[in-house]
């Protein structure tokens, strides 16, 4: 069985192709999206999801979110005594989604295509292949979100003549692809996007407005568990507003409350410099899709943050008309990743799709220009692959030494749009040692050979001799080699998963946690009286005692959910 993942941000789901439809795998709490949250509980043991993203309030040193913005780099996150690279956190919620499908399926999961912003580069989709493999998972194919997120719109288009523009705003990426769906062959045309421009961006804009209007001390900066409250109750008000004309946010640091109102209008005002960004990949994906927006048949919404009416204003007065939703945008992405799961394995219901994509950035390497006589001007971006080839491709281009009898040239390996080559991402350099001879006839042909994962592999080729180099991208610290890799893989499986039977009851107590910390007074005493209860229920280790206390206990928890946190002002 091959699944389809959507590793998000902010969510994460799977989803499976069954009897000829795409259909997501709830996990264990019966929820489709689990919290792309880790978090390390008090016995050592690991939490996933929804339980993970409770303590991210009440345990921030213990708990990490939004690893997947570092991707690819070596960065790495400290959960109480452990550090973790970020693949490790994405292996660690992959494998929480594979059990969730195992369970739900009642057989191994061992192959899946998981989805990656299409903007991701070289590094970041290395590493998010090698959070598959740590996970235990083959990982079939890398598929970029808003290609994902049309296979599914095609699936449902099916047949006629359509092209549709994706525009698919997540967690921490934005992403534009323009497609073209003609007789079952579904072509991406163009995709251009921001991978620094996503759902959190206007969490962190308006958690910075808060400070200004609600005139918070700027000492509570430093505070982690002030901060991580103050970031969830503008996370909750901004999503309360995409269903409500107006909220008020409101945090207290212990001793005062600070609030903040916002309606559409301030909301609008307050991020108008992130609704900006939005339109220049829309534009330059429609220039080089060569396509008019009046010739654009739909507009496809994907993405958890597409839901912000902010947004979708912002698109519908870009594209003259009110974008397609019948997708849930949170879903389109998984589903359409089942999609190319059902491909790989060949159902027969999809047999006839036939899917391309393209490259979403240039690919080339540095060059020397000579100007004159002694003059040359160095540095310059040569691009072998264009943006938006469609792939798999591979090109070749031949280049020549400097100087005669020249011993050798190292080509650095970058991706990116720029003039300059230091202006775009370095991949890599290659070193080559060439054979003595006039320049003329010391000529080196450079080949890009670029995957349908987005995966670049560099081969140089001395024409005089035959002889062929191959890029190793040495020292890149954002890659794990295979024997760390192997390490890892060793490091995780030793770790202490927190049971999946138990997550539920672990989940509500993490909620507990969360809503003891944030009430005062009574109702804080009240909720402390609950938590006892509840957890003296679960020592009996009784079901008939445990279940009832459950229920009991998640009514209790969404009662003061409701009086403690922010409503509408209309309520
Ligand atoms: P994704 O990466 O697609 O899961 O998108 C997650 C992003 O969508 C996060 O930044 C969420 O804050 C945002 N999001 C989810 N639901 C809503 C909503 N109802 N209103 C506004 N933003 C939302």
């Amino acid at each position: 069985m091959i699944v389809g993942i959507d590793l998000g941000t902010t969510n994460s789901l799977i989803a499976i192709w069954e009897n000829g439809a795409a259909r997501l795998v709830p996990n264990s709490l019966g929820e489709v999206l689990t919290p792309s949250c880790v978090s390390v509980d008090g016995d050592g043991s690991i939490l996933v999801g929804r339980a993970a993203s409770e303590r991210l309030q009440t345990h921030p040193h213990a708990s990490a979110a939004s690893f997947k913005r570092l991707m690819g780099s070596d960065k790495t996150l400290h959960l109480g005594q452990r550090a973790f690279r970020p693949e490790e956190l994405s292996a660690l919620v992959l494998r929480s989604l594979k059990e969730d499908a195992e369970a739900a399926l009642g057989q191994p999961v061992r192959e899946a295509v998981i989805t990656v912003p299409a903007y991701f580069s070289d590094a970041q989709r290395k590493a998010t292949r090698t959070a598959g493999e740590l996970a235990g998972l083959k990982v079939d194919r890398l598929l970029n979100e808003p290609t994902a997120a049309a296979l599914a719109y095609g699936i449902h288009l099916r047949g006629d003549e359509t092209r549709f523009l994706v525009f698919d705003l997540g967690g921490g990426t934005f992403d534009v692809s323009v497609l073209d769906l003609f007789e079952n062959v579904m072509e991406v045309r163009a995709s251009a996007g921001d991978n620094q421009l996503g759902g959190e961006d206007f969490v962190t804009t308006l958690v910075e407005r808060f400070f200004e209007i609600a005139r918070v001390p700027d000492r509570l900066r430093g505070d982690a568990h002030f901060m991580q409250r103050l970031r969830a109750r503008v996370e909750a008000g901004k999503r309360m507003l995409s269903t409500s004309p107006c909220v008020t946010i409101r945090v207290d640091d212990g001793a005062l409350d600070y609030t903040m109102e916002l309606d559409q209008a301030d909301f609008e005002q307050h991020c108008a410099l992130l609704l900006a960004r939005l339109r220049s990949p829309v534009e330059r994906a429609l220039r080089d899709a060569r396509l008019p927006i009046a010739e654009l048949d739909n507009i496809v919404l994907a993405g958890g943050a597409t839901r912000m009416p902010a947004v979708r204003r912002m698109a519908a007065r870009m594209f003259g008309r009110f974008p397609a939703c019948e997708i849930n945008p949170d879903e389109v992405v998984a589903l359409g990743a089942a999609v190319q799961a059902g491909l790989k394995m060949h159902d027969a219901a999809l047999d006839e799709v036939v899917m391309t994509d393209v490259a979403p950035y240039s690919l080339g390497v540095d060059t020397t220009i000579h100007l004159d006589g002694d003059n040359y001007s160095h540095g310059h971006f040569d691009p072998i692959i264009e943006r938006n080839t469609v792939i798999p491709v591979s090109r070749v281009k031949r280049y020549y030494p400097l100087q005669d009898k020249q011993t050798g040239v190292d080509l650095n390996i970058f991706q990116g749009e720029a003039r300059m080559a230091e202006d775009n991402i370095r991949l890599g350099q290659l070193k080559i040692a060439l054979p003595s001879a006039p320049r003329d006839d010391n000529g080196v042909d450079v080949r890009f050979t670029y995957d349908v994962n987005g995966l670049l592999q560099v081969e140089a080729t001395l024409v005089r001799t035959g002889e062929v180099f191959s890029l190793v991208i040495e020292g890149n610290p954002g890659l794990l080699t295979e024997e760390e890799i192997r390490e890892c893989f060793a490091a995780l499986s030793a770790l202490k998963i927190h049971p999946r039977e138990h997550l539920e009851n672990r989940t509500l107590l993490a909620r507990g946690e969360r809503l003891y910390q944030q009430l005062r007074g009574v109702a804080r005493e009240q909720m402390g009286a609950q938590i006892l209860q509840f957890e003296s229920a679960l020592e009996t280790q009784e079901r008939r005692i445990i279940a009832p206390a459950a229920a009991h206990f998640r009514d209790v928890l969404d009662y003061f959910e409701h009086q403690n946190f922010l409503l509408p002002d209309d309520d």
